[in-house]
């Protein structure tokens, strides 16, 4: 079946997938979408609670979702009453028992405007082990009508148990060459400032995830320059620490962070950046097939690696984290930086 899954780049496989289940009535009750953030997971599973509810559906010529009717409208903007998304609570690091109490008394009501129900479960990588457990017996025995979409970065924290009742599905990120051609034949703008500035490009684009949209949105921001400079001091610590000279450039980090001025918001952003270096670095020695998220340059990223073992990336990721987090409960953001520093020295 012709899909009409527009919006997304490098996953035709996965959206047939979806198109051919849909089609077919074999769609299971849960799938688990896997992939970094901005790879397009929400829009997909937006995509895919459209195709399922579009008024459309029986008509064969139409590819599906036709994204004009009302359910497709209410869908795409957020507003159908079928389509519910599950997140946590913005200053908690896990999603919870509540969440999932949440689904099982709503997913108990029949539908509204359509013949589905769609429970997008975002962070699901978040759900504490509680949590996963009160799931699974949401999962075991699901209303005809219920499906549900767990968006995950990762899927270590998710229990065998769930796993085993949602297929694993990966979003691919388009690749710098697909994003620039895209790009570049659909946005003006874009293609000028490909042409003006590849470096920044290729620096924006690693910064975005592969996600189309944001990088749309960077290319004509003022936080283009913020994330510029967070991938710097990210990829500057990482190689202090990996040429073992973190000593003696502690000097020149520090500086760099201050002049973040101790602001919250930027500063969280540094730890999350700083994370992702860390994570493309402990991907390259785990996994046979890496699939960098910061670094630009594979090479350079593994001579790095070389130099600095797994479990110390381990132990950068979690100060980096508990850090984050600390900021996020509204920790002295001065002091918060002072501890995570001299943690790392
Ligand atoms: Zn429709």
């Amino acid at each position: 079946m012709k899909n009409n899954f527009s919006g997304i780049i490098a996953n035709d496989e996965l959206c047939s997938y979806f198109a051919n289940a849909i089609e077919s009535s074999t769609l299971s009750h849960a799938y688990i979408l896997l992939g970094a953030k901005g790879t397009g997971k929400h829009t997909l599973a937006r995509l895919v609670a459209a195709a399922l509810s579009c008024e459309s559906r029986d008509n064969e010529t139409t590819p599906l979702p036709c994204l004009e009717c009302n359910n497709c409208n209410k869908i795409m903007n957020c507003i159908s009453p079928d389509v519910m998304y599950i997140s946590r609570e913005e200053d908690k690091a896990t999603l919870g028992v509540d969440a999932i109490r949440f689904i099982k008394e709503d997913v108990a009501f029949f539908p509204n405007d359509s013949s589905f129900k769609v429970y997008i479960i975002e962070d699901a990588h978040t759900m504490t082990a509680q949590a996963q457990n009160a799931f699974l017996l949401t999962l075991e025995e699901p209303p005809e009508y219920a499906i549900f979409i767990l968006l995950c970065e990762h899927t270590e924290s998710i229990l065998e148990t769930i796993k085993s009742r949602a297929p694993i599905l990966r979003m691919k990120m388009p690749k710098r060459d697909e994003a620039m051609g895209f790009l570049k034949s659909n946005y003006p703008s874009a293609r000028t400032f490909i042409s003006n500035s590849p470096e920044e490009f290729e620096q924006i684009y690693m910064a975005s995830g592969g996600s189309i949209g944001r990088i749309l949105e960077l290319i004509g921001s003022s936080e283009k320059k913020q994330i510029l400079q967070n991938r710097e001091l990210a990829q500057k610590l990482i190689e202090s620490i990996a040429h073992n000279r973190l000593s003696s450039d502690f000097a020149e980090i520090c500086t760099m962070f201050s002049q973040k001025r101790d602001e919250r918001e930027k500063i969280v952003a540094q730890f999350s950046e700083i994370q992702r270096a860390a994570r493309d670095l402990i991907t390259i020695k785990k996994s046979d097939e890496p699939n960098l998220i910061f670094f630009t340059d594979f090479q350079y990223a593994e001579e790095l690696s070389y130099g600095i073992s797994v479990k110390k990336l381990m132990e950068i990721s979690e100060s980096t984290e508990r850090a984050r987090l600390a900021l996020l409960r509204n920790a002295n953001v001065k002091l918060t930086v002072t501890n995570y520093l001299s943690e790392l020295i």
